[in-house]
C-alpha cells in the first residue's frame, strides 16, 4: 500500500465518471485542493482531503506532494506509430504550396510510407517505437493504442503486428499497450477491389493472430474508395465471433454512416467522424461507442475540425487522441493538441479533461480507470505544478514527470 499526500491539486473526474462522461458542465470535473491518495498495485483504495485521510492508512509510509498535481491517467486511444521512414520534406512541400499529386510525384504519400515500413526490418521497427512511446510517455500519456495498417501484405502487417507486440511486452507493467489490428487501411493496386484484398490478405492474418492472442481491436478504414459498407460490416461480424472488440475509422471523408455501424456492432470507439450525419451523432449519444476527436489531423492539413459541440450537446461521450502517423499528423502530444482546440471546439474543462483521462480509456474498454476514485485501477498522471490550470494553459509545456521522479524529489514521512 502507498500514500501520497497533500497534492497541490487531484482531479478527480468523479462526477464525470458518474455521469458516463456525457453532458458535463463545468462542475462536473471534481478538483480536491491540498488532497491525498492511497492505493496499492491493483485499486485505489481511498482519495480525499489531506486533513480527511482515515486513520486506518496513518500508518502507511508516505510522500508529501505539496507542489504536484494528481489526474488520472492521460489515454492516447488512436496512433499508428510504427512505421519505417521520413515524410518532413512532404510537410515544407506542402506548405510551399504542393497538392496532393506533386507530393505523390515526389516519391511522397502514404504509399513511401508502406514502402519503407516494408523494407524497414522488425528490429528497428521496434527501436524506433520505444523511443516514440517513451517520448509519449513523458507527456504524462500512460496508456497508447497502435495501429498496424502500414504493411498491406500478408508478410509485412504480420511483422507491425509482431512489432507492437513485443512493444507491449517490453513496456509491460508500465505503459499499457493495446494493439489494433488494421490491415485493412488502404487497398494495394494489385487487388481488383476491396473484397478481394480482405479475403486474401485481411482474413487470413487476422485469424492466424487471433490463434496468437496478439490482437485487442481490429479496425477499418471505412471511408468511399476505401471500404465499403459491406465490408466493415463482415469484418466485426468476424471479429465479434473472435470475441475482439471493434474500432472505426468512420466518417471522415464524407457521410458514409461510418457512426452508425459503429454503435450497431458495440464498437468501443468511432475515430475522426468529421461528416457524420444526424442519425450517426443520435446513434452514438444512445450507445456506449466513444467518439474519438482527432483535432491534430485537421490542424496539420489545414482542414475545418469536427464540429465537436454536436455530438457534446447530443450526449455522446467524446474523447480526444492524437492519430500521430507519419502523413496527416505528426504531433505525438496529445496534451498539447487538447490545449489548442479545447477554445474552438468551446470545451468546458470537465470536457476538456475528460476527452482525454475518462472517455479515451473508455475507446479502449478500459471502464476501471479514467477516474480516481475508490475500486478504480491506480493509473495516474503526474505534472510538476500547483494546478491543473497550469497544464492546459501553457500550450507545449511539459509539467509531466514520473511516479519514479516524483518519490525521488518528494520527501518521504
Ligand atoms: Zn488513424
Amino acid at each position: 500500500m502507498k500514500c501520497f499526500k497533500n497534492f497541490s491539486q487531484i482531479l478527480t473526474l468523479e462526477k464525470a465518471s458518474q455521469k458516463d462522461g456525457r453532458l458535463l458542465t463545468p462542475d462536473d470535473l471534481s478538483v480536491l485542493n491540498k488532497a491525498s491518495i492511497v492505493f496499492d498495485e491493483d485499486k485505489i483504495h481511498w482519495v480525499g482531503l489531506a486533513n480527511e485521510l482515515p486513520k486506518q492508512f496513518h500508518h502507511i509510509p508516505s510522500h508529501d506532494c505539496e507542489g504536484y498535481v494528481l489526474t488520472p491517467e492521460i489515454v492516447d486511444s488512436h496512433t499508428h506509430l510504427v512505421f519505417g521512414g521520413d515524410r518532413s520534406f512532404e510537410y515544407s512541400m506542402r506548405l510551399n504550396g504542393a497538392d496532393y499529386q506533386e507530393i505523390a510525384n515526389a516519391g511522397g504519400g502514404i504509399l513511401s510510407t508502406m514502402e519503407n515500413t516494408i523494407t524497414t526490418d522488425e528490429e528497428e521497427l521496434f527501436q524506433t517505437g520505444i523511443e516514440r512511446i517513451e517520448r509519449i510517455a513523458s507527456y504524462g500519456v500512460g496508456s497508447i493504442e497502435i495501429k498496424s495498417g502500414y504493411g498491406l501484405t500478408v508478410e509485412s502487417e504480420r511483422k507491425i503486428s509482431h512489432v507492437i507486440d513485443r512493444l507491449k511486452k517490453h513496456f509491460s507493467g508500465k505503459i499499457q499497450i493495446f494493439n489494433t489490428y488494421l490491415a485493412a487501411h488502404a487497398v494495394p493496386k494489385t487487388y481488383d477491389n476491396s473484397h478481394e484484398y480482405m479475403q486474401k490478405v485481411v482474413y487470413p492474418l487476422l485469424e492466424e493472430l487471433a490463434e496468437q492472442n496478439i490482437i485487442d481491436f481490429i479496425d477499418i478504414f471505412h471511408e468511399e474508395g476505401y471500404f465499403n459498407y459491406q465490408d466493415s460490416e463482415e469484418l466485426f461480424k468476424v471479429a465479434t465471433k473472435l470475441g475482439i472488440k471493434i474500432k472505426i475509422h468512420a466518417d471522415e471523408f464524407n457521410d458514409n454512416k461510418g457512426a452508425l455501424l459503429a454503435s450497431r456492432y458495440n464498437a468501443v470507439s468511432a475515430d475522426h467522424l468529421l461528416c457524420t450525419g444526424e442519425d450517426g451523432i443520435d446513434a452514438l449519444a444512445n450507445s456506449q461507442t466513444v467518439a474519438t476527436l482527432l483535432p491534430g489531423t485537421a490542424y496539420f492539413l489545414g482542414k475545418p475540425l469536427a464540429e465537436a459541440q454536436k455530438f457534446l450537446k447530443a450526449g455522446c461521450k467524446v474523447a480526444l487522441a492524437s492519430d500521430y502517423n507519419p502523413g496527416s499528423c505528426h504531433c505525438d502530444n496529445i496534451l498539447l493538441i487538447a490545449s489548442l482546440c479545447a477554445k474552438n471546439f468551446n470545451l468546458n474543462m470537465a470536457q476538456l479533461w475528460s476527452a482525454l483521462c475518462l472517455n479515451s480509456a473508455h475507446a479502449l474498454g478500459l471502464y476501471d480507470q479514467g477516474a480516481l476514485i475508490a475500486g478504480n485501477k491506480p493509473r495516474f498522471s503526474f505534472f510538476k505544478c500547483s494546478s491543473i490550470d497550469q497544464i492546459t494553459y501553457s500550450w507545449g509545456r511539459n509539467f509531466a514527470i514520473s511516479e519514479n521522479q516524483l518519490i525521488q524529489e518528494t520527501h518521504q514521512t
